[in-house]
């Protein structure tokens, strides 16, 4: 078996890299977002930048580890103020009309989840499969 050479980027790597370069924020802005200070975010930047840049060149594997920074789930909790049930779904979907559960109308967004999720060795180790 031949096994393909691995680069591994943090959770915290692909958050700078998701803020800087996806979202367009400014180093200050992300830092802010990222609660590191901007030499911090500079370095963590720098860091996944090279390690991209290698994989890309030298056609490695990129993989994303376990970090200390949460990241995007994508997901959107909802409740249901008849029976009380929680669901999620995914972003990008249409507002549910019903509820699974009780087929009730009156369902809302749960305001305590934001679609964030703390990162953990667990993501890290789904995101490789
Ligand atoms: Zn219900």
């Amino acid at each position: 078996m031949i096994a393909l050479e691995k680069v591994s980027l943090t959770v915290d790597e692909l958050e700078a890299v998701r803020l800087k370069d996806l979202k367009g924020l400014d180093q200050e802005e992300a830092a802010v977002t990222m609660k590191v200070s901007q030499p911090t975010f500079h370095r963590i930047l720098e860091s996944a930048h090279h390690k991209i840049a290698d994989g890309l060149v030298k056609g490695k594997a990129i993989r994303i580890e376990g970090g200390d920074y949460m990241i995007w789930k994508g997901e959107r909790l909802f409740k249901c103020c008849d029976c009380q049930s929680r669901w999620k779904e995914p972003f990008g979907t249409a507002r549910p009309v019903n509820c699974p559960k009780c087929k009730g109308t009156n369902i809302h967004r749960a305001a305590q989840d934001r679609g964030h999720v703390r990162a953990s060795r667990k993501v890290g180790a789904r995101l490789e499969t």
